[in-house]
């Protein structure tokens, strides 16, 4: 029996032992978003099994973030566990140029297999954020392919998160994404207004007349249209109706601009379709997905395209894709993906998401009679409410771990992504501690 066996009783820690560790990451490593040194001590995880972290004090946590959206199927599935470590035993990794493999094929032609539309083409990437760079540079390319060197701006519509990188950055919302610090580096792209809130609510006819006419005035500038469809995602949890894909795709078409979807974070179920593009029932040009790619297991993002995308880059003056990440297209990663999409092939998680959602719901109504809640909002497998403040992080966090739930409130937000495997339960436990944690943030 080996200290990972769930059946083992957990060992914690020695404080001792906790405390130098946390005094070593204070020290030397950089966390997310976080100053250097760091101001708040993060919890240190020992293992994770199913839905639960396990703190190394031998607290147990149930993850209703899914690792930042990623981990669908939960901690040491049995299934992509067992592909990890069979491919682990052919190849880690080979170079990718030159050089081919079953995992990376299968998984290319699974991914233009069940993405919609003409998305026939595959470029594997190391990251979401490197995924958007893939992306805009096939947009950028296609055009100047086709002698069309001034289109090259991207337009956006407010509120959107599309990594970290710096072209991902210019996209992302202005305020959010420190556009003023970095005014003089970042590209300078169009912004729209942030779409209407509400997935359900009537499009509002002044909005699509603003979208339609402002890619009209600007085609000839435009490479691309970049959005999130369906959910907002770190740029603000918001939901909008499905129409404005609608709309953007058909201003798109007849303009002349292309459509890239960035499904980084609704990809692989989590709205309650397979992608979110389907809720519109419209393809984009270019699509982008990570996140749950591999069940949270590695790091991978894809970009893929239309023929018409890549045909265009062959026919330039400069025929090929300048990109290459070293580690592109890794097996391992690769092996995991094709595991955790297989997972998914049955269709069962439609359930599991209708089942969470209905949860959500349910356990998360409560929240909108606590003073200073002005929103609570739930679609597929998210869970959002929404304060008329920012909230107090610490006290929140202290409110969800004392119920035994991992959840990371930001600005004005306390939401959970949970994995599709979290029972009723687990779901009834995480939305309790969100109402408790929206009493005292
Ligand atoms: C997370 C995310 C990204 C960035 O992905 P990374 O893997 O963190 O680089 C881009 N777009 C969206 C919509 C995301 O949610």
């Amino acid at each position: 029996m080996t200290s990972s066996d769930p059946s083992t009783p957990p060992q914690a820690r020695s404080a001792d032992s906790i405390r130098q560790l946390l005094a070593l990451d204070a020290e030397h490593v950089w966390h997310p978003y976080g100053p250097m040194p760091g101001t708040v001590a993060p919890l240190l995880v020992e293992e994770a099994h199913g839905v639960r972290l396990r703190l190394a004090d031998g607290r147990e946590l149930v993850d209703g973030m899914s690792s930042w959206w990623s981990a669908i199927h939960g901690y040491r599935h049995p299934a992509l566990d067992a592909a990890l470590t069979e491919q682990a035993g052919r190849m880690s990794h080979v170079m990718f140029g030159g050089l081919t493999h079953e995992p990376a094929i299968r998984l290319a032609t699974t991914l233009a297999d069940i993405t919609p539309g003409e998305l026939r083409h595959v470029f594997l990437c190391d990251s979401g954020s490197v995924s958007v760079e893939v992306a805009i540079k096939m947009c950028l390319q296609y055009w100047r392919s086709l002698g069309r060197r001034g289109k090259s701006r991207l337009l956006t519509w407010r509120g959107g998160y599309h990594g970290d990188t710096f072209h991902p950055m210019s996209v992302c919302d202005p305020e959010g994404g420190m556009h003023a610090l970095w005014r003089g580096v970042l590209p300078e792209q169009l912004f729209v207004p942030a779409p209407p809130a509400g997935f359900g609510a009537e499009p509002d006819r002044a909005y699509v007349e603003e979208l339609v006419r402002t890619v009209e005035r600007h085609a000839d500038e435009l490479a691309a249209v970049i959005v999130e469809p369906v959910v907002q995602g770190a740029g603000g949890m918001r939901f909008h109706n499905p129409e404005y894909l609608r709309v953007l795709r058909e201003v798109t078409e007849a303009c002349d601009v292309l459509l890239v979807f960035d499904e980084i974070a609704t990809g692989f179920g989590r709205t309650g379709e397979l992608f979110a593009a389907e809720h519109a029932g419209v393809c984009p040009d270019v699509l982008c997905v990570g996140k749950a790619l591999t069940g949270g297991y590695l790091t991978m993002a894809a970009a893929l395209c239309t023929p018409r995308v890549a045909r265009g880059i062959s026919a330039g003056e400069v025929p090929v894709l300048a990109h290459g990440p070293t580690f592109m297209g890794n097996p391992l990663a690769a092996a995991v993906a094709n595991a955790s999409v297989d997972l998914l092939a049955d269709g069962s998680w439609r359930a599991d998401v209708a089942r969470i959602e209905a949860g959500l719901r349910t356990g998360l109504a409560p929240a909108a009679a606590v003073p200073g809640v002005v929103d609570v909002r739930v679609l597929g497998g998210i869970g959002v409410v929404q304060l008329d403040h920012q909230v107090d992080a610490a006290a929140a966090t202290e409110a969800l771990t004392a119920r035994g739930v991992w959840l990371r409130p930001f600005r004005d937000l306390i939401y959970t992504m949970p994995p599709y495997v979290c029972d009723d339960t687990d779901v009834a436990a995480i939305a309790g501690a969100m109402v408790a944690a929206a009493r005292v943030a």
